[in-house]
């Protein structure tokens, strides 16, 4: 078994994010908590790419998504578009295909301790609306489920990070051929892991 410090998981900038001209800021707050950037590009993604990256998650993802959907036109006192989960987690992956693929994005492999929890807690929940503040979604956005559902498009939330560890790597291998991927040392390691802080006093 790896280390825990070698978790890696994707996270894709979309478009809305580069349009706001947040690529540095949003780059700032996963470097800035020690995590380690070992891949990233700058591409337009087509539909099929962005359906693929989607359904990592499979039946149980479009489930889910189907689900917290429903949910959602719950609160509002509403019903959802169709009958079942699939039906409407499926109306979800289409926005959300549309969405990813409406401009450049910037996927990127962060590595370093728990890297996929790390990154969903900076990160912060689905709708920023409700994200907490301190995250990126809580702080740089104001989407809701609420006009996303009015207008039928994705709730449009800054960045991807991936749900889990399993999830991480069929997506890193959707957006980065594994030579794309680089291994490297860097300095701060020695601060973060390393059993003893030697050479540090002069
Ligand atoms: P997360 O990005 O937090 O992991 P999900 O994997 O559940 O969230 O959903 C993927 C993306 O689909 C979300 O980031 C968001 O852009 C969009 N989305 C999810 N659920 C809904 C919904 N009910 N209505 C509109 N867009 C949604
Ligand atoms: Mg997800």
């Amino acid at each position: 078994m790896s280390h825990p410090k070698e978790e890696r998981t994707l996270v894709i900038i979309k478009p809305d994010g580069v349009q706001r001209s947040l690529i540095g800021e949003i780059i700032c707050r996963y470097e800035r908590a020690g995590l380690k950037l070992v891949s990233l590009k700058m591409v337009i993604p087509d539909e099929q790419i962005a359906t693929n990256h989607y359904m990592v998650g499979g039946e149980e993802w479009l489930e889910n998504v189907g689900k917290k959907a429903t949910e959602a036109y719950a609160r509002k006192g509403e019903k959802p578009p169709f009958a079942t989960h699939r039906e409407n987690g499926l109306a979800v992956l289409k926005s959300c295909s549309t969405y990813l693929s409406a401009g450049p994005v910037i996927p990127m492999v962060w590595e370093g301790n728990q890297a996929v929890g790390v990154v969903r807690k900076i990160t912060g929940s689905t709708e920023p609306l409700s994200s907490d503040v301190g995250t990126i979604r809580g702080d740089f956005t104001v989407d809701s489920y609420k006009i996303a559902d009015m207008a039928q498009r994705a709730v449009r939330n800054l960045i991807h990070a991936s749900g889990s560890v399993e999830e991480a790597e069929k997506e890193i291998a959707i957006w980065f051929k594994e030579n794309e991927i680089v291994s490297y040392r860097h300095l701060q390691e020695a601060i973060l892991y390393d059993v003893n802080l030697d050479g540090i006093i002069e």
